[in-house]
């Protein structure tokens, strides 16, 4: 499809409805090369900002992004699908990156000192690692966008924001947003892409770019590794996960259903740090079971803005991949106890559904889920638990809920993640740095250590002894 110019277009769908909200450009690799063209030639400029007027900017970002909360917060939930109080706490989260990130350019902190050996000083300055390409899912449209773009502008960097095809909209709204906010032609551009493989394999082809950070799948995200390791290029990857929950024998048991549907059915389960398994100690599992049966019932799916508490999932696959993953587990000896009928009519709506009694190598334990599916298995012993909770691939973020301090700490000292909730059912904040080990990812997002993504350090040597001043004893030390 084209526009009346001939330009490449594509459209956008409401996963409510199936209806067309809009219709965006279809970058080509072509134009994409001379968007970066454009990022590399406002690099320097961006980069000599100074640093307080950096952080306005940011911080402009941030206000505007608060006032416009309703209106952000409807365009997520009319092409992402997630109910509105969901896009209004998203909005809310987004803009805590810029908030945060907006505080960050002024404490850019090089150091200068004497060489140990004596003979020269050293001096190293923190530099922008220069244009970055920027890859965001479609299932946090607008805080996968200002976790990345804060701290990239923050640093002094420009950057080429790449949406998932089926949320592009927010991402266009975004760069409005910071246009108007004052930050210059070429610092921010966004595009959209229904070719994203070609886009991006020209894109950190090309020696302009010097960074990519993406966020997705783990499988696309090794893809793009192969592609940077060709230019040796910077990385920051965050990538899937299957996040165990466990519910030990001592916990406090409101908490922990609280806990467990907020981590299980946000934005209908599809996030990366959704609780993936439940592990339920035997002597709790029958009352977090009938716990979790009763809120898993209560909850209202809908179009989010006909006021459904749940939205659909975000493409006519998902559902299809909830019911062979609840057939799986049930051919492995599983009973569904909640949900698991797909509803009659318009989108790509699946409810939450519990499963007891999980068999472990049923595909729902062994995978991202990425939808309202909730597998339950029984535990006894802590080590056991630990040994299924850290048996996969993926390390992002593990759950815990426990009143035992002790073993709170020791099991989170002894979970291989990057995060771990302790009687909370989610862990993002800016302020804290969001990431995994093993294979979901590499770096750290938000918190002191996120603008640390986008800077090179550079070391200069100075010849020469340093002349120390002799403290006390100079003519001004006199009162
Ligand atoms: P995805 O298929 O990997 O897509 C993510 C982004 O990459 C989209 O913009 C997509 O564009 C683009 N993309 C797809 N194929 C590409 C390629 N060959 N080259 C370059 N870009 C490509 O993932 P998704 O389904 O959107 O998101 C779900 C995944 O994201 C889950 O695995 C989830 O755990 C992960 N995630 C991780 C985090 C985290 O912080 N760790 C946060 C959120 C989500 P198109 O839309 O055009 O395909």
């Amino acid at each position: 499809m084209s526009d009346e110019n001939g330009h490449s277009q594509f459209d956008v769908l409401d996963p409510a409805n199936g209806e067309l909200i809009a219709t965006v450009p279809d970058v080509s690799p072509e134009d994409g090369l001379a968007v970066l063209e454009r990022a590399a030639a406002a690099q320097a400029e961006w980069a000599a900002v100074p640093a307080w007027e950096r952080g306005e900017i940011l911080r402009r970002g941030f206000e505007a992004m608060r006032s416009e909360q309703d209106r952000l917060a409807e365009l997520i939930s009319r092409e992402s699908g997630k109910a509105l109080s969901e896009g209004r706490a998203e909005v809310a989260y987004a803009a805590d990156f810029l908030r945060w990130f907006a505080e960050e350019p002024a404490r850019i902190r090089g150091s200068y000192a004497e060489a140990p050996s004596g003979g020269f000083r050293m001096l190293t300055t923190p530099v922008p690692v220069g244009p970055c390409l920027l890859i965001t899912p479609w299932n946090f449209p607008l805080a996968m966008a200002t976790r990345k773009v804060g701290p990239a502008l923050a640093a002094g960097c420009t950057a080429i924001l790449k949406p998932a095809s089926l949320t592009p909209l927010t991402s266009i709204a975004f760069a409005d947003l910071m246009r108007d906010a004052g930050l210059p032609e070429g610092a921010l551009s966004v595009v959209t892409s229904r070719s994203s493989g070609a886009l991006s394999e020209a894109l950190i082809g090309d020696e302009r770019l010097r960074k990519l950070s993406f966020t997705g799948s783990t499988e696309v995200g090794k893809g793009l590794l192969e592609l940077c390791a060709r230019r040796v290029m910077r990385t920051s990857m965050e990538l899937g996960g299957n996040a165990p929950l466990i519910v030990f024998d001592d916990c406090d048991l409101e908490r922990a259903v609280e806990g467990a549907v907020l981590a299980k059915l946000r934005n209908s389960g599809q996030s990366c740090i959704a609780a993936n398994r439940i592990y339920a100690q035997k002597g709790i599992a029958e009352e977090l079971v009938a716990g979790l049966t009763e809120r898993f019932n209560a909850i209202g799916m809908g179009p989010a803005l006909d006021g459904g508490q749940m939205g659909p999932l975000i493409d006519a696959e998902s559902p299809q991949r909830m019911e062979a993953l609840v057939d799986d587990a049930v051919t492995r000896g599983s009973r569904v106890v909640a949900g698991g009928e797909r509803p009659a009519g318009p989108g790509y709506f699946y409810p939450p559904t519990l499963l007891w009694d999980v068999a472990d190598d049923s595909r729902a334990m062994r995978e991202e889920i990425f939808g309202p599916v909730a597998p339950v298995r029984l535990f006894e012993r802590e080590d056991e638990v630990l040994q299924a909770a850290n048996a996969t691939a993926y390390g992002l973020v593990a759950y815990v809920f426990t009143q035992d301090i002790d073993r709170a700490l020791r099991v989170s000292e002894r979970l291989d993640v990057g995060m771990v909730g302790i009687n909370r059912g989610i862990v993002s904040n800016a302020a804290a740095p969001f990431g995994g080990v093993k294979e979901s990812g590499l770096g750290r997002e938000g918190g002191e250590e996120g603008i640390d993504e986008y800077l090179e350090l550079k070391y200069v040597a100075i010849d020469g002894d340093a002349s120390t001043p002799q403290l006390g004893t100079g003519p001004q030390a006199a009162p």
